[in-house]
């Protein structure tokens, strides 16, 4: 909870404990039937000071707000503290600064809120005094991408407001990811932006100690590719009973930069293992596969359900509101379907939100390997929760109706690295094995690998032989 440090209140039980410790004295030459009625009235009147009173001005309001409400305030609904408790110092749970809440933005005319532990969208509108209503306006278009119910410490909201209306909130995931809301009437337009940066490869090496995940990080993994890594491997390899204190390992990942600075967003190339059963897998078209082509990836399969059902309304990124003509996309496959059909995963992975949302109803988020993600919306209940791992063909769900939702039926969303496919039409991971013109392109990019992996060890050793000369390939 935020707390004003400068609290009437406190000022009040100070006061009165210094006039209770002065009057001891007079007291203790009393009678002892008058000290204890004194002592009764003295006891009831520190109650009725610590109780916290009716009246009490909203603490927890932040300063800087100031930034948003002063000029052109009424959007942001009547403030309901005065402009004097605003300049009151005030804390933020227990960070010791003070820091202010929003701060103008570089890049626009808006400013900057930082999301901190435990903040929701609501939980932020309330605190910068924004109208739900309008909330409400960007959670009826974020429908479609689903990113305001997915704020972690870290990401930046930017709130732009003109005409005495929010005009513009950005939402940056990271310094490659945005969306953008922009008000048309009374609505909301959204746009997700990516930024394609640089990747840039790295060589990982190392030995395993105790643990892959342990070793691995020590070496220079990030605990997202470590955790990658053992999911693309455990196919195929039991790390307690295969991997062995001693064996050496080389990871090739490549790492995204925008202007010099990573993004977080990381891909694993090429991972080798190397002990008697020489373990490895090597990214091609976004799925992975051993040295001999073999898909090391388990297979999809096309339809979230068992059985057939109707196809009411097709994936279609361009799709225009009947209405008011705004771009609204559909982001997904419906099928018509009565409340309480049984919904089933569509590949293996692990449960990675089970949300309620107030347009998408009752849904389920599933990310499948580093490439793969499944939504279900409307949903009438949930069998998983979230961080729980399935299998494909679980029934994770019963389909329902609800949210906004025109009547029963299932949205089913497929996303790849990150974006919505068409899930009804995508190359997912079906074949077992690489064959004919494939299966050389993937040897093609096997060679080039393995040229990669082997590299620096012929680096070092000419670094070996011409003593104090700067190798020109430094970077990989
Ligand atoms: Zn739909």
């Amino acid at each position: 909870m935020i707390e004003s440090t400068y609290d009437s209140n406190f000022v009040r039980r100070f006061t009165l404990m210094r006039w209770i410790s002065a009057s001891a004295g007079f007291v203790t030459a009393l009678p002892k039937r008058h000290q204890r009625a004194l002592i009764a009235l003295a006891a009831m009147l520190l109650v009725a000071a610590f109780l916290p009173s009716g009246d009490r001005p909203h603490s927890s309001t932040p300063l800087s707000l100031e930034h948003l409400v002063d000029t052109d305030a009424p959007i942001f609904e009547q403030p309901k503290f005065s402009i004097r408790q605003l300049k009151a110092p005030w804390t933020f749970d227990s960070v010791p600064a003070a820091e202010t809440l929003l701060v103008p933005d570089t890049g626009t005319n808006g400013y900057q809120y930082i999301v901190r532990k435990g903040d929701t969208l609501g939980k932020i509108f309330e605190r910068l005094h924004l109208p739900q209503k309008t909330m409400y306006q960007l959670l009826e278009t974020d429908v479609n991408v689903l990113a305001l119910d997915n704020l972690m410490p870290g990401h930046t909201l930017v709130f732009e407001k003109q005409n005495q209306k929010l005009q513009r909130l950005e939402l940056q995931f990271s310094l490659a990811h945005k969306v953008v809301y922009t008000r048309k009437a009374d609505s909301f337009e959204f746009e997700e932006i990516r930024i394609e940066g640089d990747w840039q490869e790295k060589l990982i090496q190392g030995e395993i100690l105790y643990s892959f995940t342990g070793s691995g990080k020590k070496a220079g993994l990030t605990q997202a590719e470590a955790q990658s890594i053992t999911q693309v491997l455990k196919q195929r390899v039991d790390f307690r009973r295969d991997i062995q204190r001693g064996d050496k390992f080389e990871v090739l990942v490549s790492r995204q930069y925008v202007d010099g600075e990573a993004t977080g967003n990381t891909k694993v190339e090429a991972i080798r293992i190397k002990n008697r059963h020489n373990i490895s897998a090597f990214l091609f078209e976004d799925n992975y596969y051993d040295e001999k082509g073999r898909n090391l990836e388990k297979a999809f399969q096309r339809y979230p359900f068992n059985g057939k059902y109707r196809l009411s309304s097709h994936f279609n990124p361009r799709r225009k509101h009947p209405v008011t003509g705004l771009i609204r996309p559909h982001n997904g496959t419906d099928f018509a379907m009565r409340i309480g059909t049984p919904v089933v995963s569509t590949g293996d992975g692990v449960v990675t939100r089970v949300v309620r949302h107030k347009y998408a109803g009752l849904y389920i988020e599933i990310k499948h390997g580093q490439s793969y993600k499944t939504r279900y919306l409307h949903l009438h209940r949930s069998y998983v929760v979230k961080g729980q791992r399935v299998k494909r063909g679980q029934k994770i769900a019963l389909s329902g109706n609800s949210g906004r939702s025109t009547g029963a039926h299932l949205h089913f969303e497929l996303h790849k690295n990150g974006r919505p496919v068409n899930a009804m039409k995508a190359k997912i991971p079906i074949a077992v094995s690489l064959t004919g013109k494939k299966k050389n392109a993937f040897e093609r990019q096997l060679k080039d690998y393995i040229a990669r992996l082997d590299q620096p060890k012929n680096e070092q050793q000419l670094a070996l032989s011409n003593k104090g000369e700067k190798s020109a390939q430094s970077t990989l």
